[in-house]
């Protein structure tokens, strides 16, 4: 206890089993017990245990101690380096995931639809008016609608699919498992559920529409390239069409 919760190393060369339960019929008789701390904080501990009394001196504590410091960093640097990862596939505004992630994610994704013979779709969709939108609200505004639409979105999408904000008002989803039908099920949901999102500031209250287009793999790309140009020719066809409409890519011919 003093050693997780406090922090503190801890040395008794005569072990009462009352005191330690998980020494109880193990005919352990000394034991050291040392922390790793990452800025004073206690992660874990290293406990060493001996069957004989008197077994450990301080020496061997300082010893542990030693060992556990650089143990910690070890630890702490793979923390640090883990959560950079994070944020380097991450958009800072909207938490959805970058353009590059989403690039390399389209390669692999791709890859694996092909090999495991199953359909990948693809959603993008654009803000319309966007522009607008920021000239009669201001930027700040803008920047809340973002967020609000990517957490919307976050929360509607499954597991498997990836989000992410591929430029300034334009997202991507990529659906593995996912069949053009089923896909533009889903964006038609998206556009509606966007459409009906009220975000309001202290002052105002306001909604945006999207414009979306919707591929898939294998019926309208065979190329992850392909993947994203038809949707993105769809997505232009929706907005030629009036905007606030869901296009799906043409099928190939066989
Ligand atoms: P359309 O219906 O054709 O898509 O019209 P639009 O005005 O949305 O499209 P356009 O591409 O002309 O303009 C996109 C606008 O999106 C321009 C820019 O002001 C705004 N925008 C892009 N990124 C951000 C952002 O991070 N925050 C805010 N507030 N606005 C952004
Ligand atoms: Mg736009
Ligand atoms: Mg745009």
């Amino acid at each position: 206890q003093p050693c997780i919760y406090e922090g503190k190393s801890m040395i008794d060369n005569d072990v009462d089993p009352e005191n330690y339960p998980f020494t109880k019929g193990r005919d352990i008789h000394s034991l050291i017990c040392v922390p790793f701390l990452a800025k004073g904080v206690p992660l874990g501990l290293v406990l060493v245990e001996h069957s004989i009394k008197d077994a450990f001196t301080d020496e061997n504590v300082r010893l542990l101690e030693i060992i556990c410091q650089q143990v910690s960093i070890a630890i702490e640097n793979a923390r640090l380096y883990q959560q950079m990862q994070k944020l380097a596939t991450l958009d800072g505004l909207t938490g959805a995931y970058n353009r590059q992630y989403f690039q390399d994610k389209l390669e692999t994704e791709f890859n694996k639809a092909q090999q495991g013979n199953y359909n990948l779709s693809l959603i993008i969709f654009d803000i319309d008016y966007f522009k607008k939108f920021n000239d009669t609200y201001g930027h700040l505004f803008g920047d809340q609608i973002l967020k609000a639409l990517s957490s919307y979105v976050m929360k509607t999408l499954r597991k498997e699919d990836i989000f992410a904000r591929y430029g300034g008002e334009e997202f991507v989803i990529l659906m593995p498992h996912t069949s053009l039908e089923l896909a533009a099920e889903k964006a038609e949901e998206l556009r509606k559920g966007i459409s009906e999102l009220a975000i309001t500031n202290n002052l105002v209250a306001a909604s945006v529409n999207i414009s979306a287009g919707v591929a898939s793999y294998p019926k309208t790309a065979r190329r992850p390239i392909d993947l994203l140009n038809s949707a993105d020719d769809a997505l232009y066809m929706a907005k030629r069409g009036g905007r606030n409409l869901v296009k799906v890519a043409k099928p190939l011919e066989d």
